[in-house]
């Protein structure tokens, strides 16, 4: 079925939905974006996923034409209007169609676009035996070049490590920051358990102020686990007892293998499965609502057979 997606103020269905080859979200990777998660009529998560979009923007100095509450509206109608109650989103926004020069002074309007679509699921079994990983050569950028903590269109500096691991034959990379502390995945945050405490690096380690890593570090300090956000090396991942990795898309995801060393029992043990668990949890009363009770049971209806 074809999808229908928000564009610059009205929704098209995929096939009118286009944007300019003078955009520079495409020349440039000028822009911002978000990936967002709907689950169970909700959308997980969503005022921190805008505070992100929008401080994304601050930073590069792209002002975004509607308001974030104007963009809640735009998320949850564009969910209803594919009737959506599980989906994965995509909210992005370009400095717009300008001339082929670098300049953001001739780009007067910038591109807004949301997508939303049913999820792609991780294979169940990877979250019951876990992923093999390796470090890789690309370190993440320097935050004094283009910020890890801005969700910018340009990915390339991710998508170099994405390459070095699919040539060592694996799914997925830790990336090391320039100092050579280890920093997070290519689209996930990283988080090691040693000793009964739960670690990850801190925000100032080039790496996306993650949701899912902000979630999971909530979650774990309700249980009483202790929570460190601090500097740590390929070797503590090495020797940690287990090591897993969230996002939005993933979740908690274990590591079972890094460069070769298995880590802990090489299985995933009891302190994730019951992170994964109260994450899971979560996701079915956090949020704004998609559908509410006034909208027609016609509406609600068809959402679920999708
Ligand atoms: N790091 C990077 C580089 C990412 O792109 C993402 C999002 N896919 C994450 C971490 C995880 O962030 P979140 O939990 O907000 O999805």
């Amino acid at each position: 079925m074809d999808l229908i997606i928000y564009l610059n103020g009205r929704f098209v269905s995929e096939k009118e939905a286009v944007i300019s080859v003078f955009d520079h979200g495409l020349l440039y990777g000028d822009g911002v974006f978000e990936g967002i998660r709907a689950y169970h009529n909700r959308v997980f998560r969503l005022r921190e996923h805008l505070q992100r979009l929008y401080e994304s923007a601050k930073s590069i100095m792209l002002e975004i034409p509607l308001s974030p509450e104007k963009m809640e509206g735009v998320v949850l109608e564009t969910l209803r209007r594919n009737h959506l109650r599980d989906a994965y989103i995509r909210l992005v926004v370009t400095r717009g169609r300008g001339d082929l020069g670098l300049d953001p002074r001739k780009c007067p309007e910038p591109t807004v676009f949301c997508i939303t679509s049913s999820i792609q699921l991780y294979p169940e079994e990877l979250y019951a035996k876990g992923l093999e990983v390796v470090t890789v050569p690309t370190p993440r950028n320097y935050n004094e070049a283009v910020n890890p903590r801005i969700k910018s269109l340009n990915y390339l500096n991710n998508i170099m490590a994405k390459i070095e691991a699919n040539l060592a034959g694996t799914m997925e990379a830790i990336m090391l920051n320039p100092q050579g502390y280890v920093a997070e995945a290519t689209g996930d945050n990283i988080f090691m358990i040693k000793d009964e405490v739960l670690i990850t690096p801190p925000k100032y380690a080039n790496i996306l102020d993650g949701i899912t890593r902000n979630t999971v570090m909530e979650l774990a300090r309700r249980r009483g686990i202790e929570v460190r956000e601090e500097l740590f090396t390929r070797h503590d991942l090495y020797i940690a007892d287990q090591v897993f990795l969230t996002g939005t898309a993933a979740e908690l995801i274990p590591v079972i293998k890094i460069d070769g060393r298995i880590i802990g029992s090489g299985k995933p043990e009891r302190i994730f499965f019951e992170l994964l668990e109260d994450f899971r949890e979560l996701t079915r009363t956090d949020g704004p609502l998609i559908f509410t009770e006034e909208d027609s049971g016609e509406k609600a209806g068809e959402a679920d057979v999708k």
